[in-house]
């Protein structure tokens, strides 16, 4: 037997719990995994309080994210021993996911854990911090350099927006950084944002244009917000878009794509084909500042993630977690 969250749902409702389950109950798959950490995504934390309809079948373990060690493996190229990482694929949604001392999955979903990284390191980084990744990358293939000008991050507070200006700055941007909340400004400049906006100049109904202020931005948050990105980027400026803290809804114009040539690049983690997470992953062992994880990330065990879901949705939680599942 191991633990695992496990989320059901049935005539009495909606929930979570730490749950036993025997292996015979794990998922098909061709390699299991003893899971060390895991994470609590937004994502996550939407799948564990029922808040949206992340988990697309019952009973679920959720968990997107997750490091551990193969204990058993039929699938080419992956061996017994080996350390591996996982982000996304459905894994929490559809099938059985990382907050849980053991899983079972396909093999073609696993990266090798890159050597610059310990598993819970990786989870410190998470989804959250891949896709702040993806879209760096989106604006370096959109042509974006530090010499253009200021790159605003919204949410930088959160786990993406966190490791967002942690990259950035280290790669020379200078980073303009939105929050709602005025207490995290000292964290945020310490990731390195050379100044902060409040997130009220962005979250009302805006012009379609303003004045031109960013040559490129990382969105976390979308409705108003990125309306306003878009409205005040600069000529051919790029926006990446990859969430939806504020919204699903996108209140705009096309004036800053046609009149001003901005770009809007979408980011997606969870699909994104297998060449440009190694890439990402790669990146990220490169060009990510390490010693800023212990400012970014906490630990907690995988009981605390319930509680600790509620509170990441009502953007009390600053940066990143960690689930340490076998505490
Ligand atoms: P977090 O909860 O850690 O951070 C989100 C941040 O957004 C908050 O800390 C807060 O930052 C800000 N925020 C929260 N609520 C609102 C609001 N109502 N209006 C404006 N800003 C708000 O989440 P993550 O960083 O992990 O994820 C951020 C978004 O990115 C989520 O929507 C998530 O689903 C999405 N995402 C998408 C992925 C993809 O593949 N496309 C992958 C990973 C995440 P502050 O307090 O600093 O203002």
């Amino acid at each position: 037997m191991f633990k695992a969250i496990l989320i059901e749902k049935d005539d009495s409702g909606y929930r979570a719990s730490v749950t036993d389950i025997a292996e015979e109950q794990l998922p098909e798959g061709d390699v299991t995994v003893e899971v060390a950490y895991s994470t609590v995504n937004y994502k996550d934390a939407l799948a564990i309080t029922g808040k949206a309809p992340v988990v697309r079948k019952f009973p679920m373990v959720p968990g997107i994210d997750l490091a551990g060690t193969v204990s058993q493996s039929d699938h080419p190229g992956i061996a017994v021993g080996e350390t591996v990482l996982l982000n996304g694929w459905g894994v929490g949604e559809t099938h059985w996911g990382g907050l849980s001392q053991k899983a079972r999955l396909k093999g073609e979903w696993l990266i090798p854990l890159p050597a610059q990284f310990t598993p819970r390191q990786a989870m410190a980084i998470g989804t959250a911090g891949y896709t702040a990744m993806l879209c760096i990358l989106a604006l370096e293939r959109h042509g974006v350099t530090p010499d253009q000008g200021d790159i605003l991050v919204t949410g930088a507070a959160g786990g993406v927006g966190s490791v967002a200006v942690t990259l950035l700055s280290k790669l020379g941007y200078r980073v303009v950084a939105v929050t709602g909340r005025e207490e995290e400004s000292d964290y945020v400049t310490g990731l390195g944002a050379a100044e902060i906006l409040n997130r009220s100049e962005f979250d009302s109904p805006g012009k379609p244009l303003g004045k031109e202020r960013w040559a490129g931005a990382v969105d976390v948050v979308g409705s108003h917000v990125l309306a306003n990105v878009c409205a005040t980027t600069k000529y051919r400026g790029v926006v990446t878009a990859c969430g939806l803290a504020g919204g699903m809804d996108f209140p705009t114009t096309v004036a800053p794509f046609i009149l001003r040539g901005v770009t809007l690049a979408g980011v997606d983690s969870v699909m994104c084909p297998r060449k440009y997470r190694l890439e990402a992953w790669q990146r990220l062992a490169k060009d990510l500042n390490i010693a800023k994880l212990g400012t970014i990330a906490n630990e907690i065990g995988l009981s605390d993630a319930i509680p600790f879901a509620t509170d990441l949705l009502a953007g009390r939680i600053r940066g990143r977690v960690i689930v340490n599942v076998n505490r």
